[in-house]
């Protein structure tokens, strides 16, 4: 069995790279050359934990390689994976798909045999068909199956994600391409994982319903945050008392600054617009991608007014910049507004990622990216963990308090207690837990 995977971004090479731990030889297609040099040399170009030793296992048991050459790599691959970008369009919100159907075309050109052609992009309902379409013009000698195989993986867990599943899914009408692609999942089905078989249209639509599902959650439970500080009530204490029941259920709970990254805040707003491109408009995530989009803003009023009601003249420190821990992903981050909104506001903003400053630094000009958390927090007048990372969980709290002009925090992931954070002599500015603000 030969896999090329074309794109080889967090998806492709961590599915290429665990593919390959299953036994199969993949070669990892990407245009960036600079991205596929560094691969050579043995270079992660991205930070996802435990990704360096498996690439590094596999390249050397010779079953992954790195091509930017996409003709050679699908002249001879059983299945051709397409893991691009999705990202969202310009100007309408659409998912732009440029990326995937310029793979599909230049896969098509490549073919030789029959090949299973998968997307693993997250891609609209019709998407599928599309690329199809794509190939039978290309090529109308082509002897191929499209399949659709949406991947669920989680970046900072994405190799577990991906060896141990909740289920995998697979989209195709075609016996043939299900053989294939039950070969290829095979170490998975030994693990037990549930695989569901479904018709193309069917998997593409399950991502988006999977993904926007989860963001409602998030929506709902950020909510029901500010209503708790409003009463005087514990969100988390609602959350375990919701979770608990099984048909809720405990994940995804945490309420916060609103959720980013490089899947909720496109998807949503995607599924949106194939909803009302199909006349049957999905009013709740409608209301969920606005209510997010706002949030992120009244983060900074949350910090702001923390603050006294203003910040300008003064120095605000931001811990984490990235859209969770244990990734550099900045898509779409929370702090992408918070911080630009308290510039606005006149503040002087200092930052601390532990993996996400190259990035953040582009994105977030005048700001003063620091060394160290503690480095960030020397002369602040408040302090704002944006992003739970561990590093931020057990911060001296005595030297926090000597190096700030202001012991002021504002924890917009409810890392600390309340009440300690009060008998440190913290000013504590948390979200959704009402009874101790
Ligand atoms: P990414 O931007 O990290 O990687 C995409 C890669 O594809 C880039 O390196 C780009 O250079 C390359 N590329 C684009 N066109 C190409 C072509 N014609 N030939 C070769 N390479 C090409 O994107 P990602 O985060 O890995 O996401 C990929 C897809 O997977 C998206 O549809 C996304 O929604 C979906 N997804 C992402 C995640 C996640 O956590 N990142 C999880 C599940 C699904």
């Amino acid at each position: 069995m030969r896999i090329a995977m074309i794109g080889t971004g967090y998806v492709g090479l961590v599915s290429g790279a665990c593919f390959s731990e299953f036994g199969i030889d993949v070669v990892c297609v990407d245009k960036d050359e600079v991205k596929i040099s560094r691969l050579d040399r043995g270079e992660i170009p991205i930070f996802e934990p435990g990704l360096d030793d498996l690439v590094a296992n596999n390249v050397r048991a010779g079953r992954l390689t790195f091509t930017t050459d996409l003709k050679s790599a699908v002249k001879d691959a059983d299945a051709v994976f397409i893991a691009v970008g999705t990202p969202t369009r310009r100007g309408d919100g659409h998912a732009d798909l440029s990326y995937v159907y310029g793979a599909a075309k230049e896969i098509a050109e490549a073919m030789d045999g029959y090949t299973v052609v998968v997307t693993k992009s997250t891609v609209p309902v019709g998407t599928g068909r599309e690329v199809a379409k794509i190939i039978r013009e290309t090529r109308p000698d082509a002897d191929f199956d499209v399949c659709s195989n949406p991947e669920f993986l989680r970046e900072g867990a994405a190799i577990s994600d991906f060896m141990r599943p909740d289920r995998v899914v697979i989209g195709t009408e075609s016996e043939r391409a299900q053989e294939v692609m039950r070969a290829i999942y095979r170490p998975l089905y030994l693990i037990e994982t549930p695989i569901v078989f479904t018709t193309l249209q069917t998997s593409e639509l399950i991502k988006y319903a999977a993904n926007t599902f989860l963001a409602t959650k998030i929506t709902f439970i950020n909510e029901v945050a500010d209503l708790c500080e409003q009463v005087g009530a514990d969100v988390h204490d609602v959350a375990r008392g919701i979770g608990l029941d099984g048909r809720i259920g405990r994940k995804f709970l945490h309420p916060g600054p609103g959720y980013g990254g490089s899947c909720f805040p496109k998807d949503t707003l995607a599924l949106v617009k194939t909803a009302q491109d199909y006349k049957a408009p999905l009013r709740i995530i409608e209301t969920v991608v606005d209510i997010n989009d706002k949030r992120k803003k009244q983060m900074a009023e949350k910090i702001i007014s923390a603050c006294g009601g203003s910040v300008s003249g003064k120095t605000v420190a931001v811990l984490g910049l990235t859209f969770k821990p244990n990734t550099d992903d900045m898509r779409d981050s929370p702090s992408l507004d918070i911080v630009p909104a308290l510039q606005a506001a006149g503040a002087k903003v200092k930052a601390y990622d532990p993996e996400g400053m190259r990035e953040a630094r582009e994105m977030l000009p005048d700001v003063e990216m620091c060394e160290s958390a503690y480095d960030t927090m020397d002369g602040a007048d408040a302090v704002s963990i944006v992003t739970e990372w561990n590093e931020f969980r057990a911060l001296d709290l005595e030297r926090a308090k000597k190096l700030m002009k202001q012991p002021v925090m504002v924890d917009l992931r409810n890392v600390y207690n309340p009440e300690d954070m009060r008998k440190a002599g913290f000013e504590y500015v948390c979200v959704g837990r009402g009874t101790t603000e």
